[in-house]
C-alpha cells in the first residue's frame, strides 16, 4: 500500500463509523481484508467501478496496461488471469475475451477490415461468422469470397486479390470437418502479406498450435472445451505481436465487449481438466466413428483422425489429437424424414447446438441449403460427451434400428 493510500484509509477510519447514519455505513465500512490470502481457486472479481486511491492515479492510468485497473469493462483480476492462461495455451502473448466464440469472430472481422477491403472465408466456415460477412460487413463496402477448405496454396493464391487482407481459417470446418492445408493456405496468404485467422475451436488449445504454423490470429469458442459444462458463452482472441493485439484491442474496447467475472471462473475452472476430458471426448469420438462406419445405413464418417476423411492427411501431419466431434452421412436411399427420425429416437444423446459439454448432442444439418451442390444423403453431426463409449453406441444402434426399419 503506498503512503498516498495509507493517508486515504487513516483519513477513513478518523470518520469514526459509529457516527456515520446505517445507510452511510453500509457503503462505506474501513474494513480491509488482509493481504495474503491463497487459495486453489481464485476469488471472483466483480466490477463496473473500479476505484482509484486519487485523481493523480486515475489520470496516471492507461486503460490498456495489464498492470492495473482502469474500468470493469477493460478487465478485473478474474479476467486478466484467464486472459493470460488461455494465451500459454494458445502459445500466444496477448488474449482479449469477448462475451461468445461470435463476437470473438466479428471483433477481428471489423479491427482488421475496413471499406474497400475483402476477406476469404472456407465455404465450411462457422455459419453465424459467415452471414456477419455476407449481411453486416457487405452493407459496409466490405467485400468476400468463399474458397474451397480443402483449396491447394495454388487455387488459395489465386482468389487473392489486391484487396484482400484477412484469410479466415477453419480446421477442421463446421459440420463437413474438413481438414484443411494449413500450411500452404498460411503461405500463400503470408506471400501476398494477407493476415491469417483460425477458427481454432476444435483443436482447443491442444490437437494443434496454429502459431507455431505461422498463423497471426487464434481464436477460440470458450463456450465449448475450455468451458465444458455446456453452462457458459465466452470467446477469446489470442495474438503473438504486440500491434496486432494493439488494433484488436481498441475494437474490443469501442465495441464495449467485456465478460462477467463469474463466466470468466468457470471457464477458469473448466481449464483445469481440460487436457482429460479432450482426451476422453478424443478416445470415445474415435471408438464410436469407426464402430459407425461398418453400420449398413452410413455411407461415410467424416472424422479428420479417420482415414479417408477429407483431409486426413493434413490432419496426421499438423495434429497430435482430435476433438469429440465428427458427422455422419447416412447412404442417398435414406430420406431427411428417416435421418431425423434417427435423431428423434436417440435417448443418451441430446438434441442441441453446441459441443464440448459433458453430455451427447447430436444435430442433423440441411445440408443442400447450407452447401449448394451437396448431393450425398443427410448429415447428422454427433459431440461425443462424456458418457460411456459403449452406452453411446448401444444407444447409436437401437435408434438406428427404430428409425431404419
Ligand atoms: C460454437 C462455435 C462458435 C461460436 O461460439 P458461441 O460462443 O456459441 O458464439 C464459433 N466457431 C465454432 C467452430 C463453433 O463451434
Amino acid at each position: 500500500m503506498s503512503s498516498q493510500e495509507q493517508r486515504r484509509l487513516d483519513q477513513n477510519r478518523q470518520q469514526t463509523p459509529e457516527l456515520q447514519q446505517l445507510a452511510t455505513r453500509l457503503q462505506h465500512h474501513p474494513y480491509q481484508p488482509p493481504p495474503g490470502f491463497s487459495a486453489v481457486e481464485p476469488g471472483v472479481h466483480h466490477a463496473s467501478t473500479v476505484i482509484f486511491p486519487t485523481v493523480a492515479a486515475m489520470r496516471a492510468r492507461d486503460w490498456r496496461n495489464k498492470d492495473g485497473y482502469t474500468y470493469g469493462l477493460h478487465g478485473t483480476p478474474t479476467t486478466f488471469l484467464l486472459e493470460d492462461r488461455l494465451a500459454s495455451l494458445d502459445g500466444g502473448r496477448h488474449c482479449v475475451l469477448c462475451p461468445s466464440g461470435l463476437s470473438a469472430i466479428a471483433l477481428i472481422d471489423q479491427a482488421l477490415l475496413a471499406q474497400g477491403d475483402h476477406v476469404l472465408l472456407p465455404a465450411n466456415a462457422y455459419g453465424p461468422g459467415r452471414e456477419f460477412v455476407e449481411r453486416v460487413l457487405t452493407g459496409w463496402g466490405i467485400t468476400h469470397s468463399v474458397y474451397d477448405p480443402l483449396a491447394t496454396s495454388e487455387q488459395l493464391a489465386a482468389c487473392i486479390t489486391p484487396d484482400t487482407r484477412l484469410l479466415w481459417l477453419e480446421a477442421p470446418g463446421s459440420v463437413t470437418m474438413e481438414m484443411p492445408d494449413l500450411r500452404g493456405l498460411v503461405a500463400a496468404a503470408k506471400a501476398r502479406g494477407v493476415l491469417t485467422a483460425i477458427d481454432a475451436t476444435w483443436a482447443a488449445g491442444i490437437a494443434l498450435q496454429p502459431f507455431d504454423l505461422g498463423i497471426d490470429i487464434v481464436m477460440q469458442a470458450l463456450t465449448k472445451y475450455q468451458s465444458g459444462g455446456a453452462d457458459v458463452l465466452m470467446g477469446s482472441v489470442t495474438t503473438r505481436d504486440d500491434a496486432l493485439h494493439e488494433r484488436l484491442l481498441f475494437t474490443h474496447m469501442r465495441l464495449g465487449l467485456g465478460v462477467c467475472g463469474d463466466d470468466a471462473a468457470r471457464v477458469l475452472r473448466g481449464l483445469h481438466s481440460l487436457p482429460l476430458r479432450y482426451a476422453a471426448h478424443d478416445a470415445s469420438a474415435r471408438r464410436i466413428a469407426a464402430w459407425l462406419q461398418t453400420q449398413p445405413q452410413v455411407a461415410q464418417v467424416l472424422h479428420p483422425a479417420l482415414p479417408g476423411s477429407p483431409g486426413h492427411a493434413h490432419w496426421l501431419r499438423d495434429c497430435t489429437a482430435a476433438a469429440g466431434l465428427f458427422s455422419i452421412v447416412f447412404r442417398r436411399e435414406v430420406t431427411t424424414e428417416r435421418a431425423d427420425a434417427f435423431v428423434d429416437a436417440l435417448q443418451l444423446f441430446k438434441i442441441g447446438y453446441s459441443w464440448g459439454g459433458p453430455v451427447s448432442l447430436a444435430v442433423p444439418y440441411t445440408m443442400p441449403a447450407m452447401r449448394p451442390g451437396w448431393n450425398e444423403g443427410p448429415l447428422v453431426r454427433l459431440a461425443i460427451g462424456l458418457e460411456d463409449a459403449e452406452d453411446l453406441m448401444a444407444d447409436l444402434q437401437q435408434a438406428m434400428q427404430r428409425a431404419f426399419v
